[in-house]
């Protein structure tokens, strides 16, 4: 047995770092005819990020958009999990240095996906709310019931009001899918939880810096993702920037919003580990080269939202979306195996299979290829394409269950506080 009780094997080894989409796709793509496999993660479940704002407003319970690591491996030989934090990369000795302890590697793949970027904003970074991970979802949900039990039990009416608004930064998807479903809530679920609260006096502001909501779509995306949000009660401020944030007061370069809950979603960077040379790191990313190979190094690849691949033609790399680490990490274990063969490997290259948001019920943008559409078949596209995205026939059926229910009953079926925001840890 080596470190993390790994036992040895006459297999060469890849350790991979990351059970999210990039590291999944090696995990099911990669032959255990020619590699021992390790899989190391902080959390020991996949995270369907996409989807975190539905657990974050009560539309789905965590363990919908969550699978068990573990449960992937079902059946699988040669493949290993260990639950621990990956810390530094000692290169010169192949190891890993992990919370637990080292392990060695013949190849290293790093995924270990992006984290939120307050672009250097401490205090933001202490006082706001992030959505990044499903402790962070369960924090907002509670924080957000907890809002309305203590709107009840003040009778200051600006504190109320400080209570009762949300302020969402960052008109990408996630900024305007929070939006909606907060608007959602408003009108059909809170009035029955609370109807002794002037829900009259809760606002939603959806602050952009840009002139444009989902500024990575076709402009008509934008366009129209503003004018169903404007109509469901969300204020969208664009060309505003926040500035600062006590905890009760939102500063933006133009207006001040009065609210107790600022919900970060204005970018997000790689999520970096020590060890590798400064050279190899760009813009809070890992630069690869087109077999994902990090720069300077011939064992360690790196894929998903954390590596930046450049090229003339694309200087910016591939959008940091699940798509890319999908096929990114695809290619990668095709082309170990073929490595493994003394084959040829291929390099990447993207391929572009459309983007959507949903803004509500019936609401939602699509751009496949060419087309643009929007309305209800949009939406219903979008719910298709996401739940047989999601990991686990089990998942796919909860959250159908759950959304189904949703749609017929104007319900939202979990506004339990089991586990109150006030003094818990951010993720
Ligand atoms: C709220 C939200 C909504 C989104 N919506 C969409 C969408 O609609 N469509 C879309 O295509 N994309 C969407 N994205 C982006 C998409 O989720 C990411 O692009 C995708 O998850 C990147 O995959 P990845 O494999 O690179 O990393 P991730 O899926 O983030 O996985 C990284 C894994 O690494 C683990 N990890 C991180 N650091 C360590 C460490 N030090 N040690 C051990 N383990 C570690 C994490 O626990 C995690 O399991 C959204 C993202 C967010 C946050």
């Amino acid at each position: 047995m080596s470190a993390l009780n790994i036992p040895e094997s006459n297999l060469k080894r890849v350790v991979v770092i990351g059970g999210g989409f990039g590291g999944l796709k090696i995990l099911n793509q990669i032959s255990s005819k020619y590699y021992q496999v390790v899989l190391i993660d902080k959390n020991n479940y996949h995270n369907f990020q996409p989807l975190l704002y539905q657990v974050a407003t009560s539309g789905l319970e965590p363990d919908s958009i969550a699978y068990p690591l573990r449960k992937i491996l079902w059946k699988k030989s040669e493949f290993y999990f260990r639950n621990t934090k990956a810390l530094k990369i000692d290169s010169e000795n192949k190891r890993l240095v992990t919370e637990a302890g080292p392990i060695n590697y013949d190849f290293l793949i790093i995924a270990t996906g992006s984290k939120t970027n307050y672009f250097g904003n401490k205090v933001i970074e202490e006082k706001s709310m992030a959505l990044k991970s499903v402790t962070d979802a369960l924090n907002l949900r509670s924080l957000i019931l907890e809002n309305c039990e203590a709107s009840l039990l003040t009778s200051d009416l600006e504190e109320r009001e400080r209570l009762m608004n949300y302020v969402v930064v960052g008109g990408g998807p996630t900024g305007v899918e929070l939006s909606g479903a907060l608007a959602e809530l408003k009108k059909h679920v809170l009035p029955k939880d609370y109807p002794d609260l002037d829900l009259r006096r809760m606002n939603v502001h959806l602050v952009e810096a840009t002139d444009t909501l989902l500024g990575t779509m076709d402009p008509k995306a934008g366009e129209k993702a503003k004018e169903y949000l404007t109509k469901m009660g969300v204020n969208v401020w664009l060309n505003t920037k926040v500035e600062n944030f006590d905890g009760s007061t939102v500063k933006t370069n133009n207006k001040e919003l009065p609210s107790k809950t600022l919900v970060w979603a204005a970018g997000v960077s790689g999520n970096l580990i020590d060890g590798l040379d400064s050279k190899s790191i760009e813009r809070g990313r890992v630069l690869v080269d087109q077999y994902n190979r990090v720069e300077g190094y011939d064992e360690i690849y790196c894929i998903g939202d954390v590596c930046l691949m450049k090229s003339d033609e694309n200087p910016n790399g591939d959008p940091m979306v699940a798509q890319t680490a999908i096929q990114q990490g695809g290619l990668l274990a095709k082309n170990l195996n073929s490595l493994a063969k003394g084959k040829e490997m291929t390099p990447f290259s993207y391929s572009d299979k459309g983007s959507m948001a949903t803004i509500g019920r019936n609401k939602a943008v699509a751009e496949v290829g060419k087309f643009f559409f929007d309305g209800i078949l949009a939406w219903l596209v979008w719910m298709f394409v996401h739940l047989m995205a999601l990991v686990g026939f089990r998942n796919r059926v909860v959250a159908l269950i759950n959304w189904t229910q949703n749609y017929i009953t104007y319900d939202k079926g979990i506004r339990l506080i089991i586990r109150p925001f006030k003094n818990r840890e951010k993720d």
